[in-house]
């Protein structure tokens, strides 16, 4: 019998491993350790002027009452302007609904269109919270591996094969957390022509690391008619702007969609905080130019990283195209042990049996904080977020090669 006091379907939901990895370094770190964190994924950089300038005039213009629970009309116009500019898609406002992070956005719909038993196809690997909040919502999780050998892209014939009739839902994102790959209009063209053939499927498509990517060539599946009505698109200012802890994302849908989410935010959470809304009604109508300014920093990092990593030996890397991870192999690794001597203590050995156990031992003898694969869904690998200085890239790319150096 079950005497907890928590309801199971929170029992049965994993803790984020992203954020529980970002706290096990902030512990470190406050215990004196100098760890480099290279586990959540956030820009490093301020938010720019332009849009603390704007929060600023919204507390003194009072912008500080209850908000119209899809968010302010001018942000959703704000949005929707983008949407047309960037990529030819036609939303009426009324189409958008804000909500707090893409986070909330993701959830709202997964949580609108997802019945108990439903299956969700989610390629893999994925960002941490997909296939928790798909458990949430009472769905069945149906992953579709693939692996740095196709590039972490899913192909029509897999996404075939996993769609049945009891399919309800899959779940895209390019560019990609955690392995930054971002698919080609071509590539998007196949998926599309399997998804017309299952017209029962809804489409979500997260393009948050929209902007960070190096492809110069970004094609967002809202420009695909094809799917127009099956598709809930999921943006924000998060990482675009370096606005993570703003907690302003959205979501772009057909109206019912729209509606349904609109009815779940008004029992839960309501509208957005005042203040963030105008703060990304500034960031999606203002200068566009450090949202470059940061893409290029990004680049030259991604850059970096990717050639210090394949100076490592066993690490299969890739050449990510967009966002601000690196998603290397590791399999070479597992089962090997480690011996760390300490100056006057016992020596503390081990032996790494998964990716999670290499993840530890980095954090705890390498100091560099990663998170593993199998948090995404595919294990074998480590997650590496290069949002950080070159020089604390560089130190940390460092101590990783000693690290696994020391492994035998
Ligand atoms: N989707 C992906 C793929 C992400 O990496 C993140 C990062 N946290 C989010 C959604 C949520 O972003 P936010 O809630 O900060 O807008
Ligand atoms: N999306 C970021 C990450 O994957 C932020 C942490 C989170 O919200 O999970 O690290």
């Amino acid at each position: 019998m079950n005497h907890s006091r928590i309801s199971k379907r929170i029992q049965a939901l994993s803790a984020s491993q992203t954020l529980a990895m970002s706290q096990k370094s902030s512990e470190l770190r406050a215990k004196g350790i100098d760890v480099i964190n290279l586990s959540v994924g956030e820009p490093d950089f301020p938010t720019p002027e332009h849009i603390k300038e704007a929060a600023k005039r919204a507390i003194d213009e009072n912008y500080t009452h209850y908000t119209p629970v899809p968010g302010f009309m001018d942000l959703r116009k704000a949005i929707a302007e983008t949407l047309r500019r960037e990529h030819g898609a036609e939303y009426a406002p009324e189409q958008i609904v804000v909500s707090g992070g893409a986070k909330q956005s993701l959830s709202n719909a997964v949580l609108a269109l997802v019945n108990e038993g439903d299956e969700v196809v989610i390629p893999v690997p994925a960002w941490v919270s997909y296939v928790e909040m798909v458990k949430l919502a009472g769905g069945v999780n149906v992953t579709v591996p693939a692996g740095i050998d196709q590039d972490f892209k899913v192909t029509p014939q897999q996404l075939e094969a996993a769609i049945t009739e009891r399919t309800r839902l899959i779940m895209l994102c390019s560019p990609s957390n955690p392995s930054g790959t971002v698919y080609t209009r071509e590539e998007l063209c196949g998926l599309v022509k399997v998804l017309e053939r299952h017209p029962q499927v809804m489409i979500i498509s997260d393009e948050i690391y929209e902007h960070i990517n190096y492809t110069g060539a970004y094609t967002s599946l809202s420009e695909f008619p094809e799917i127009a009505d099956r598709l809930i698109l999921i943006n924000g200012v998060s990482k675009a702007y370096a606005m993570t802890g703003w907690r302003i994302g959205f979501m772009a849908a057909p109206l019912d969609v729209a509606k349904a989410v609109t009815k779940l935010q008004g029992q839960t959470t309501s509208g957005c905080c005042s203040i963030a809304q105008k703060a990304a009604e500034a960031a999606y109508t203002g200068s566009q130019q450090p949202v470059e300014d940061m893409r290029l920093a990004f680049e030259r990092r991604r850059n970096l990283v990717v050639d210090l990593a394949r100076e490592i030996p066993g690490l299969k890397v890739n050449v990510p195209a967009g966002a601000f991870y690196l998603f290397p192999e590791v399999t070479s690794y597992i089962g090997k042990r480690y011996r760390v001597e300490h100056p006057g203590g016992i020596p503390v050995e081990g032996i790494i049996e998964s990716d999670s156990d290499l993840c530890m031992y980095l954090l705890e003898h390498g100091h560099v904080a990663t998170v593993a694969g199998s948090a995404f869904c595919l294990p074998g690998y480590i997650r590496l977020s290069y949002a950080a200085s070159d020089e604390k890239l560089a130190e940390a790319m460092e101590r990783i090669r000693i690290a696994l150096a020391n492994l035998f």
